[in-house]
């Protein structure tokens, strides 16, 4: 009998604990984001991201798992500011939902002027105070879609949120020790300039905004006069991006690339650039080196 009845009471309870134990099935478009919401999230959420670590967003074309990933998916994160241009179709034919999470849409966006038009640069997240408005909207949008869990949720966000400001102000004392005028670097596209506005850093680059435009002879040709009258020898090539280019630049200008650097997609786990904040860690180490050999 005293069997029977924790027998029953065993079966009723079942679906409910197995319910509260399910994670939140969380779907971020690039590992960036999958990384800050696995930080606010911890355990009780689930994320993939689409695009993988060292893959490009502005080129990504979704795969047929992705759409079920959505579908199935109760929140999404995605950067907006036109990063990525594949997601409103891919979300639309999914059928998706859930809530949305435009992480940048806090942000004050910087617009990149290239030949008379002007765009809207959507790598917000490499200024850290924008890292941090990312971690609000994503801890508001996961508590959305399951209050239960806002209170953990919202204390994580604020304890990453400390760690995320700690790291900008280790950064600003890394990069003082640079002097001024050797506060360049040159990257294969135009990646890094919330960080350059942030930390007084003069950026140059082979492509513009996204990694499709084909630069010119005569952009090739002016960016490598660049190199050699400002004698920058902080030369990089992104993780996701083609280093063909640049080496050629490189080697036409008579300067050596420097470590792969990390713009749009952290590296693999196990990388040295795997989270967030050891991306931002990494890109500030390998730019701060480099640029103390600037002439
Ligand atoms: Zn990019």
């Amino acid at each position: 009998m005293l069997f029977r009845r924790h027998f029953l009471a065993g079966l009723a309870l079942t679906p409910v604990a197995a319910r509260a134990a399910q994670p939140l099935g969380t779907v971020a478009t690039i590992s960036i984001l999958a990384d800050m919401v696995r930080q606010v999230g911890g355990n009780e959420v689930d994320v993939v991201s689409l695009v993988p670590p060292d893959g490009d967003a502005h080129t990504y074309e979704p795969r047929p798992g992705d759409l079920l990933a959505v579908r199935g998916a109760r929140v999404v994160v995605e950067n907006g500011l036109g990063l990525e241009g594949w997601m409103d179709r891919l979300r639309g034919a999914s059928g998706f939902a859930g809530v949305r999470v435009v992480a940048a849409e806090a942000v004050t966006p910087r617009h990149f002027v290239e030949d008379g038009a002007t765009t809207i640069d959507p790598h917000a997240w490499q200024d850290p105070r924008n890292g941090v408005r990312y971690v609000r909207a994503i801890a508001a949008g996961l508590a959305k879609a399951d209050p239960a869990h806002a209170d953990a949720w919202r204390a994580r966000a604020d304890a990453y949120a400390a760690e995320i400001a700690a790291t900008d102000a280790w950064i600003a004392a890394r990069l003082a020790a640079v002097p001024a005028e050797k506060r360049q670097i040159v990257t294969s596209h135009d990646a890094f300039g919330y960080y350059g506005d942030r930390y007084g850093i003069r950026l140059h680059f082979v492509e513009g905004i996204a990694t499709d435009a084909e630069p010119s002879a005569r952009d090739m040709a002016r960016l490598i006069g660049d190199i050699r009258a400002q004698g920058i020898r902080a030369v990089f090539i992104e993780n996701m991006t083609d280093p063909r280019l640049m080496a050629a630049v490189a080697h036409d200008a008579g300067v050596t690339v420097g470590p792969e650097v990390y713009s749009d997609a952290l590296s693999p786990p196990g990388g040295p650039a795997d989270t967030y904040i050891k991306m931002l860690r990494y890109n500030t180490a390998a730019f701060a080196d480099a640029m103390l050999t600037n002439r």
